[in-house]
Order: C-alpha cells, then structure tokens, then sequence
C-alpha cells in the first residue's frame, strides 16, 4: 500500500480548502457546461448593471450564497439537532444550531425552526399544525397588499381553509375596526396579520386584542419587515403573536428560505396538551416537510449572524432613510404616493392619476431603463392584478449600494422623467422615445457601477 503524504498544512485550512472546492468547480462549469456557466455571469452582470427597486428582493452577501452552495446539500438529514433519521448528520447538527440560535437571538425569541424552505411553507406549517380543514381564517386580502398564502382562493390556503379577507380604508392604512367587525362576524381561529406592499407600521397589540376578543390564534408574517424588525426600528410582533413567520431572502440579505418563531407563547399549552413549541416542531417536520435543506440553512445560518453584526442596523436605518427621501421626492414632483410616504422599506405610487399610464406600462417603461420595479394594485383599483394602477418601490437593493439621499434624487427625476414620457397606447402597450431609454439605462448603469454591492463585481 502506497503511504498517502499529509498536505502542507495551509492546504488543510478551511479557506484553502473551499478555494480549490469553488476554483475547481468553476473549472469543470467551464469545461462541462458554458452554456450554464454564461448564464450563471450574465446573472451576476445584469444585477450589478441594473437598480433593483423591487421590494421584496435583496442582493445576499455572497458569504451566505457560498455557505448555500456548500457540501451540505449532499447530506440526507431528516429529523432535529441530536434526533436524526439519517447517519452522517456531525457538522449537520452544527450548523443547524447554529442558525437557530442566532434566530432566537436576532428575534428576541424562545423557539426558533430554521427548516421550513420558504415563506409560503412556514405559513403552511401554521395553519396544518394548528387548524382543521375548512376552519375560518382571516387575512390581508390580497389586492390590498396581503400574500397569497394568506387565503387566496388561488393558494392552497384559501382551498383548504375557509378564507375571510380584511382590506384597507381610503387613506391606504389598515382598518382596525374593519377588522374586528369581520372577525366578530366571520369567527376566525387564525388571524393574520402581515403585508407585501403596505408602507407602514403595522399595531401589533391592535391584532392581538381582536384575536383574544374572538379567540383566534395570532400568525404574524414578517418576511417583508424581518430586518427592520431585528433593527427595532420596526415594532416587533414576537410577544405579541401566538406564531410568527418570516423569509430570510428579502429584508435579511440571506438565501431563499423561511423561519418559524415563537416568542412568549412557546409554552403555551394547546387542547391536546401539547405546547406550541412542541407543535410547531412536528408541524415542519414531518407534517409539512421531509428532510431539510441544509444547505439553506447554513446560508441562513450565516444571513442571521449577519443582522446582529457590524453594520446592519445601519443598513436598515438606511432603508427607512431613503424609502422616506424617495416618498418625499416623488410627492415633490407630484405624484400621488399611497398613504402620502412611507415609515418602512416600501413606496406605493398611483401611476395611472400621476402620469395617465397603468402599472403594467409603468414597470416595463422602466425596466427598459434598467429600473426594476413592480406593478402593484392599489385601494379602489379599476384594473385587475396584472394590469394594476400603481407601482411599488422598495429601498433594500439601494441600501445595499450605500446610495445617499443625493442618489436618491437622481432616482426620482429618472423614474420621472420617463413615466413622464411613456405614452400609453394601450392599457399594456406604450411608446417610449428611443433617445430617453438609451440615455437614461446609460445614466442607471454609470449610477450602478459607481456604487456596487459589496461583493458584485
Ligand atoms: C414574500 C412573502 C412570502 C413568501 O415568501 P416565499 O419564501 O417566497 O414563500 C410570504 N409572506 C409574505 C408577507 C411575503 O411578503
């Protein structure tokens, strides 16, 4: 048998190591695949070129999309920390309790599961865990900033469960007593409380109060506001909410995923016996999921280290900054802003009142200019959800570019401009001069390239 020489020692060093992981992996992409390789840089080209203003989206430290593609995919993993189905699980259970220990430390939590795989599965795992098919429950309705896994007749929430849906006043803000009235009327077993396009705080006691009232549990869903939550420039819904639940891939700079958190009612005691915490565990796996992506899990691992480290309530009040400073300039030019500005991340428009042109035209005028927003219906919108009278902004990708508020500026005469000069000629079809969109995608890029993401080149 021939004697195998030990590697010089900075060969062993975890950073050595992944370097010729990654260094020989982009190797064999190349050889094997360019056509996946290419697609793979001109992803990484078009994100650094262009101004993501999309809200529900951040560029992830590359540390973190590293860590989520790692070994561990490779690992079969089912069951918990210390209680695995599956042989080969050392580092597994590592890296598990590592995330979940920097999730109940971010979140001020007292249970943390860092399995489920998205947003829209955490939810699942809420209603399946703790509801019977066809309960009632009661959510944000959709057109009026709700999610779809929040009982739209569309998601297998509102197919399974008997969705009531709340909506907003004409002042764009939730209406609590609206709220109350339809679970008095509708009696609920779960309330949720949670938005994607809503730009303010949202009263946390308000819920809570109306749940007790009419003995429903509180699922509050925090995916779009989770960083600022952690920042505390957002109240925090954890002793608040029987559950809450969370993504990890939008306010978090952290890979694609969800998480479920208990605050205070962890212990609670449900009629069987069993507590919430306990309930919730056996509600992602193996009620709702098999094995976990650990993979994920380490990239989450690593994002919620991340939001109690140097810097990142920094980011988040510069979030809020600019999102203001953008509501404020917009106002300025004359366009209708929802609810008149903006206490998070998010900026609603009205384009059809403020520039005669749908959201369906507004978004594909700017993203013709390197500008990526969404359409987004508004309260009292005469047009259906792919067509919608508004646009929404989100601040996350310009925090993550440190833009200032003198950037922000530069945003709202361009996004301006060209809603100014995009000239429908149908309620999806529109002109736009040639010499406008050249110009301003050149001004965006140059705009971009002076300001990266640390780590996009
Ligand atoms: C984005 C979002 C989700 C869905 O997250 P996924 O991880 O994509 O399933 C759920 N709830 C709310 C409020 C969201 O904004």
């Amino acid at each position: 048998m021939t004697h195998v020489a030990d590697p010089p020692l900075a060969a062993t060093r975890p950073a050595a190591r992944l370097s010729a992981f990654y260094a020989d992996a982009v190797g064999d992409l190349e050889a094997s695949d360019p056509a996946l390789l290419h697609l793979l840089g001109d992803e990484l080209v078009r994100q650094r070129d262009t101004l993501a203003l999309v809200a529900s989206c951040s560029p992830a430290r590359p540390a973190a999309l590293l860590a989520e593609g790692s070994a561990f995919a490779n690992v079969t993993a089912e069951g918990y920390p210390g209680r695995r189905f599956h042989a080969g699980c050392v580092n597994v259970d590592k890296v598990e309790q590592l995330a979940i220990d920097r999730a109940v430390l971010a979140f001020g939590a007292r249970y943390a599961n860092v399995q489920p795989h998205s947003a829209s599965t955490a939810n699942q795992v809420v209603m399946t865990s703790l509801l019977e098919p066809h309960d009632p429950i009661l959510g944000l309705d959709l057109d009026a900033g709700g999610h779809l896994s929040h009982g739209a007749p569309v998601n297998v929430s509102g197919r399974v469960f008997t969705a009531y849906g709340y909506g907003l006043g004409p002042d764009g803000l939730i209406d609590y007593d609206e709220v109350r009235a339809k679970a008095r009327a509708h009696r609920p077993r779960l309330i949720i409380a949670g938005t994607t396009a809503y730009p303010r705080v949202l009263d946390w006691a308000a819920f809570r109060e109306i749940a007790d009232e009419v003995g429903a549990y509180l699922l509050a869903d925090i995916s779009h506001i989770a960083g600022l939550v952690v920042a505390g420039l957002h109240p925090s819904p954890i002793d608040h909410a029987h559950v809450v639940t969370t993504c990890t891939h939008k306010q978090l700079y952290g890979p694609r995923g969800g998480l479920v958190l208990l605050g205070e009612s962890a212990d609670l005691r449900l009629p069987g016996g069993r507590t919430l915490a306990q309930t919730m565990q056996s509600g992602v796996f193996p009620l709702m999921q098999g094995a976990p992506i650990v993979n994920s899990i380490a990239g989450k691992a690593y994002a919620l280290g991340a939001v109690t480290g140097p810097g990142f309530t920094e980011t988040m009040g510069r979030i809020r900054s600019l999102a203001a400073a953008l509501a404020a300039e917009l106002v300025t030019r004359g366009v209708r802003v929802i609810s008149g500005g903006t206490d998070n991340h998010i900026v609603v428009a009205d384009v059809l009142s403020s520039f005669g042109i749908t959201g369906i035209n507004a978004e594909k005028a700017l993203e013709e200019c390197g500008v990526l927003v969404n359409k987004n219906r508004i309260v009292g919108d005469a047009h259906p959800a792919q067509v919608a009278s508004g646009v929404r902004f989100g601040s996350n990708g310009m925090a993550a570019r440190e833009f200032d508020t003198d950037d922000v500026t530069r945003v709202a005469d361009l996004v301006v401009e060209v809603l100014t000069a995009t000239r429908a000629t149908s309620n999806t079809t529109y002109e736009l001069p040639a010499e406008l969109r050249e110009r301003t995608a050149a001004l965006v890029r140059e705009m971009c390239r002076r300001r990266p993401v640390a780590g996009y080149r």
